[in-house]
């Protein structure tokens, strides 16, 4: 079995990553590092999950260690692009842990806050850089910011960035870039617009592909149960007031369906918050931090929301309201036995949502379980041919919170006008292909 020293990592990072208990590298981290050492651009298929950020993270901090020099102020040496202010942060926290035997500095860079900090870690100089695009560009354009020492470069879930309307961003940053560098690129799907970003950005890029659907789908223990949609608050809270869970998170496709949702909870006494693109940066912290904590048991999301929650040992998934796309019931459920560990996700469908179901089991290739022996089974929802609800427009669609700026991808084509469904979520009618 490969250890992370038969990877040769240097030794700063080995005793970091003992610290951290990880005794094995992950699939991502056994095949990317070793062409990574070797200063190989790299294509990353690779979803949240499978140990990607540590497979670009040490990487860098081998190379930042055996050729020690000091940073130029206001110019990096490493630049990670991710979508998310959340993903920043975690990324940056990564790093840290893994450096914290080596001398290291770094800076995050995103929008939502006020600049002066960032700007301040900037002009100090820093080994790498964690930035979401958008302020990095404003950072770049105001001259806080100078790209032209990047050695190597990035770009985390690259599939997201452009779903999120960043690919403009993405060039202009690449092309304020050395010629002469190693570039990353990792995404979950593959795209043609990231097939083409990959063509223009990485030269002659070792391939490296994982797919943890299948993996961490398989040790998920999944169930659905039919209820009508008006006894779904109540079965929920029967769910969640099992012993077994400790910590929830539960999806619903819109943002005011998720403040209901959390409100009921609360309402009867289980610690419930909801997290989405409406509220606060301050408030969705607070709620994270408390979710982490083990303060608050349940987290109510968005998928889009949901792409920044981190948290290794989420007990379970509900899906409130299952998915119209069913790649997002791959990505909700792997939410929770993440790590290794174990993880339940149990879904609400009622006769609406039946065909989504229909849908998620072609995709993940089975059906999911049904547990009948409950006082909301519904038969109606179990054989329900109903066709599922049209989400676009009025605003009532826009439930996925958080996507802002992102253009919705296919609006109005789709038969049941599907584009503008769910906030842009998947954004995409073309988002129905296997995850
Ligand atoms: P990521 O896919 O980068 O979001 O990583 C998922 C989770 O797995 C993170 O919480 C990491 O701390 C953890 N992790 C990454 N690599 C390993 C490893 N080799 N052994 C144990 N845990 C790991």
């Amino acid at each position: 079995m490969t250890t992370f020293s038969d990877l040769h990592l240097a030794a700063p990072l080995l005793k970091a990553l003992g610290e951290e208990g990880y005794t094995t590298p992950t699939p991502i981290q056994q095949q990317s590092i070793p062409h990574l050492l070797e200063g190989r651009d790299l294509l990353g298929l690779a979803q949240t999950g499978t140990g990607k950020t540590a497979a670009f993270a040490l990487p860098i901090l081998h190379h930042l260690v055996s050729r020690p020099a000091a940073p130029s102020p206001k110019g990096p040496r490493a630049l990670v692009l991710a979508p998310t202010r959340e993903l920043v942060s975690q990324i940056a926290a990564s790093f840290t842990a893994y450096a914290r035997h080596m001398k290291f500095s770094h800076a995050v860079v995103f929008g939502g806050v006020g600049q002066h900090r960032q700007v301040e870690a900037m002009r100090r100089g820093v080994d790498v850089l964690v930035a979401a695009p958008g302020r990095l560009l404003d950072l770049v354009s105001q001259g806080h910011i100078d790209l032209s020492h990047v050695e190597i470069l990035v770009l985390d879930e690259a599939d997201r960035m452009l779903d999120m309307g960043f690919v403009k961003d993405i060039r202009r940053i690449v092309s304020m870039l050395p010629e002469q560098r190693q570039t990353l690129l990792f995404s979950a799907t593959m795209p043609p617009a990231i097939a083409g970003l990959a063509d223009a950005l990485l030269k002659n890029p070792a391939r490296v592909e994982i797919s943890p659907p299948s993996s961490t789908v398989d040790r998920i223990r999944q169930a659905v149960m039919f209820v009508s949609a008006t006894d779904k608050k109540e079965a929920l809270k029967t769910l969640v007031n099992s012993p077994k869970v400790v910590r929830a998170v539960v999806f619903t496709l819109m943002k005011h369906e998720a403040n209901k949702v959390a409100q009921f909870l609360s309402g009867h006494g289980i610690p419930a918050e909801a997290i989405h693109g409406n509220k606060s940066q301050s408030a969705r912290e607070r709620a994270m931090d408390g979710f982490r904590s083990g303060n608050l048991k349940v987290l109510v999301a968005t998928d889009i929301a949901a792409r920044g929650i981190d948290v290794d040992d989420v007990t379970h998934v509900f899906n409130y309201d299952l998915p119209n796309v069913p790649e997002s019931y791959v990505h909700r459920i792997g939410r929770t036995a993440r790590a290794g560990r174990e993880g339940y996700a149990v879904s609400l469908c009622d006769p609406e949502q039946r065909a989504w179901l229909r849908d998620i089991e072609k995709t993940i290739g089975k059906p999911v379980p049904v547990i009948r022996e409950h006082p909301f089974h519904s038969d109606e929802a179990e054989n329900s041919r109903q066709r599922p609800p049209v989400l676009g427009g009025g605003g009532r669609g826009r439930g996925g919170g958080g996507g802002g700026g992102r253009p919705q991808g296919g609006r109005g084509n789709g038969p049941q006008g599907r584009g503008g469904r769910q906030g842009g979520q998947q954004g995409r009618p073309a988002a129905r292909r296997p995850a």
